[in-house]
């Protein structure tokens, strides 16, 4: 048995990445309809990821004996005003997640559930690279993003972009 506590906190979170996913869909069909489609390519994918990270979390309470609880998903909230400003909004997502995540880890670690903290770590690494890759996208439509050729080259590299699975097996 997990606290009670914990486990409505992993069950928030389930909720919390189908939105990321649904959010991050809605990015994606953005760029599609503004003819960047290695922008909507890479989005897409992150979509994909976002809900391998909804069942994570689902395999950890059901691996625990907990119960799985869904609620609504939200209709993704953000306002998408042009290419670079939902650059920016992804990267204020994912840094709001990473606090969703250590939120979860404060609470596993208040009752020494040293189980879910394990579980977690990988979430806690992850968040750093979901950060820095939204930070990086950031960066290079600073530099190349008003310049045609150099965006459409940029297009072309998130077009390359592939799915792979989560590397945490539960
Ligand atoms: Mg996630």
């Amino acid at each position: 048995m997990l606290d009670k506590k914990v486990v409505e906190l992993l069950n928030q979170q389930v909720n919390k990445e189908f939105y990321s996913a649904y959010l991050y869909l809605d990015f994606s069909n953005f760029y599609y309809d503004q003819g960047l489609n290695g922008f909507g390519n890479w989005y897409k994918i992150q979509a994909q990821e976002e809900r391998d990270h909804a069942m994570l979390m689902i395999q950890y309470l059901q691996n625990n004996g907990e119960k799985v609880e869904l609620s609504a998903i939200d209709k993704p909230g953000i306002v998408l005003e042009s290419a670079k400003a939902v650059l920016g909004e992804g990267l204020k997502h994912e840094q709001y997640v990473t606090s969703l995540i250590h939120n979860i880890y404060d609470a596993a670690y208040s009752v020494k559930d040293f189980r879910t903290m394990q579980f977690l770590d990988w979430f806690v690494k992850e968040q750093g690279e979901e950060e820095s890759n939204a930070e990086g996208l950031v960066k290079k439509f600073e530099l190349f993003g008003d310049d045609a050729k150099s965006l459409y080259m940029l297009d072309n590299e998130l077009g390359a972009r592939v799915y792979s699975a989560p590397s945490l097996v539960l």
